[in-house]
């Protein structure tokens, strides 16, 4: 296991990993989740005995289209996340554990920061999305390879409202047209690299409202983002419900 803090004789710091000409992921795990009302940060809570973020990690481990994994988490959970996830779980891939930031955004930012500029491709993934395959990380390769950007999803089953502040129904879109999105988001490195760059040269009250990787490539360089078929397994852990779900769906080889 090489020291994951140096790579190339430089420090994470630094933003310095270099890639291979290949695929980074990004793994995302710097999140609080509050909404999962736990002690423990949701992305370290068990599934079927090992943290969440090592069944996520592992897809990225296994799959051949990923050269090598840069982990983004909280600043105080880097030695946990070293040594209780990387090492014991044997993720071979993964250069280097940045601290991410307040936001999403921020921790994205720091992330693309670390993974240099020999990387063509990078796949954004949410760490509290364990249920991931490889299978949607080869649609996902085959997208991007012909339209530079895509995002994994599926089409809506529930019929979508937009709500009005008071609580009515302002308008009902057509439900052939709606995705629900998930992760991972995946792009030619550059291009969101350069969308990134432009989003926090922004003053901190323009970036509201960013939640997804693809509204920072779509509004900051006005590029056209793909779909590409994700899985109804993929689902984020946000609420407990969804941790018992994610433990049923993983109890049966649901990925
Ligand atoms: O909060 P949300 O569920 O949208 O987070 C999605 C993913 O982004 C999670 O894996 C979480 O750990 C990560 N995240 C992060 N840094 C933040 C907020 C969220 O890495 N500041």
């Amino acid at each position: 296991m090489p020291d994951v803090r140096e790579t190339q004789g430089k420090t994470m710091g630094e933003g310095c990993v270099r890639a291979m000409a290949g695929a980074t992921a990004i793994v995302l795990a710097a999140g609080q989740g509050k909404r999962m009302k736990s002690e423990v940060p949701k992305q370290f809570l068990e599934l079927r005995g090992r943290p969440m973020l090592a069944h996520s990690l592992e897809v990225f481990q296994r799959s051949p289209l990923i050269q090598e994994i840069v982990l983004v988490t909280g600043q105080e959970d880097i030695p946990y996340c070293r040594e209780k996830i990387v090492e014991a779980g044997g993720f071979t891939k993964v250069r280097a554990i940045v601290p991410g930031g307040q936001e999403r955004y921020d921790s994205v930012y720091e992330g693309l920061r670390a993974c240099g500029e020999a990387c063509r491709w990078v796949f954004i993934h949410d760490g509290a999305r364990p249920l991931v395959s490889e299978a949607i990380l080869e649609r996902a390769m085959a997208m991007v390879k012909e339209r530079d950007a895509c995002v994994v999803g599926m089409p809506v089953k529930d019929t979508i409202k937009i709500a009005d502040a008071d609580g009515s129904i302002q308008v009902t879109p057509d439900r052939s047209r709606v995705w629900m999105i998930q992760t991972p988001q995946v792009f030619r490195f550059q291009l969101v690299r350069e969308a990134y760059s432009k989003l926090m040269a922004l003053p901190p009250e323009a970036r509201k409202g960013v939640t997804d990787d693809a509204m920072v490539v779509e509004q900051m360089l006005g590029r056209k983002v793909y779909l590409a078929e994700g899985s109804y397994s993929n689902i984020k852990i946000t609420t407990p419900e969804d941790l018992a779900i994610a433990e049923v769906l993983l109890g049966e080889g649901e990925r």
